[in-house]
C-alpha cells in the first residue's frame, strides 16, 4: 500500500529526486517549496504546498494546511550552505539564518505534524544532516575547522534528533539523522562523487530498512553508523 511522504525543499536537487523516486513507484508524496510554482508538480508530486522554513510564521501555519492527513514519513530535506566559514566570516545575521533553515526549521515542522505521524503506520521522521555535523569527525578524514555555520548548524540539528528521538518514542515515531553523501546538486557542487539519483535510491532503500529500533541514529545514506 503507498506511504505518504511529506518533503520540504522539494523544488530541486535531492528534494526533487526524493519526489521523482517515491513518486515513481507510487508512493503518496506531498512536495513543499518556498515558491511553490517552482515544483515541476504535473510531472512529479501532485500534491504541492507553500512552506518556506526560513520563515517560522509560514511553518506556524502548517498543521492547519495539512488538516487531519495522516503522514508516514517526514523528510526535514530543505537546507542551505554557508558563507560562514571562518571566524573572519562569520557573523550574528549569518548564523542566525543558516540556524533557522537547517536546525530549528526541521524540528518546528515536526512540531506541526506530529499529529500527523502518529496517525500514519510508518511513523518516520528522517532529518538530512550532514557528516560535517559530526563532532567526532570535526578533524578526521574531511578535514578539521571551517564551515562554522554549516557545520554547527547540522550539529545542533543532530542533537534536536536525539532529543526528539526520546520524547516521540513513546508515539512510536522513530527520528533519525541522515547524511546523503558528497552529492553533485547545486549545494554540493560538481566535484561531488554522487549523483541525485544514487544518493536518493541509497536513501531510499535504507529509509526503506527503518524501525523504531534505529530512533535517534546518524546514518550514512547506505545506513552505516556515523559517530556523532
Ligand atoms: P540544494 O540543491 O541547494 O537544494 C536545497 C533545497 O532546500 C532547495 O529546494 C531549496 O529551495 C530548499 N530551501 C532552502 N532554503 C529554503 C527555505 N527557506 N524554505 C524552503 N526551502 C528552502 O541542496 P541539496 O544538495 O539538495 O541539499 C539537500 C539537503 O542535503 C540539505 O539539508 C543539505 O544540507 C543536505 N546535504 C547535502 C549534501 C550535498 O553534497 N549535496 C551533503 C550533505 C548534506 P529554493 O530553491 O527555494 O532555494
Amino acid at each position: 500500500m503507498a506511504q505518504t511522504y511529506f518533503i520540504t525543499g522539494a523544488n530541486r536537487g535531492l528534494g526533487a529526486e526524493f519526489v521523482k523516486q517515491l513518486s515513481a513507484r507510487g508512493e503518496s508524496v506531498i512536495a513543499t517549496a518556498r515558491d511553490p510554482e517552482t515544483l515541476d508538480h504535473q510531472r512529479d508530486a501532485p500534491r504541492a504546498i507553500e512552506l518556506d522554513v526560513g520563515n517560522s510564521e509560514s511553518i506556524a501555519g502548517l498543521a492547519g494546511r495539512v488538516g487531519a492527513e495522516p503522514i508516514d514519513i517526514l523528510i526535514n530535506n530543505a537546507g542551505v550552505s554557508s558563507e560562514g566559514k571562518s571566524l573572519a566570516t562569520l557573523d550574528a545575521v549569518e548564523l542566525a539564518r543558516v540556524f533557522m533553515v537547517n536546525s530549528i526549521a526541521p524540528i518546528l515542522v515536526a512540531q506541526q505534524l506530529r499529529h500527523n505521524l502518529a496517525r500514519g503506520p510508518r511513523k518516520l521522521i528522517v532529518n538530512i544532516s550532514s557528516q560535517l555535523g559530526s563532532i567526532a569527525n570535526n578533524a578526521g578524514p574531511y578535514g578539521g575547522g571551517s564551515s562554522y555555520a554549516y557545520r554547527a548548524s547540522k550539529a545542533a540539528l543532530n542533537m534536536l534528533t536525539v532529543s526528539m528521538s526520546h520524547e516521540l518514542k513513546a508515539d512510536g515515531i522513530a527520528c533519525v539523522a541522515m547524511h546523503p553523501g558528497w552529492v553533485k546538486t547545486d549545494m554540493g557542487g560538481p566535484q561531488a562523487p554522487l549523483t541525485p539519483e544514487q544518493s536518493v535510491a541509497s536513501m531510499i532503500a535504507t529509509i526503506d530498512r527503518l524501525t523504531l529500533a534505529d530512533t535517534g541514529r546518524f546514518l550514512n545514506h547506505d545506513g552505516t553508523t556515523i559517530p556523532y
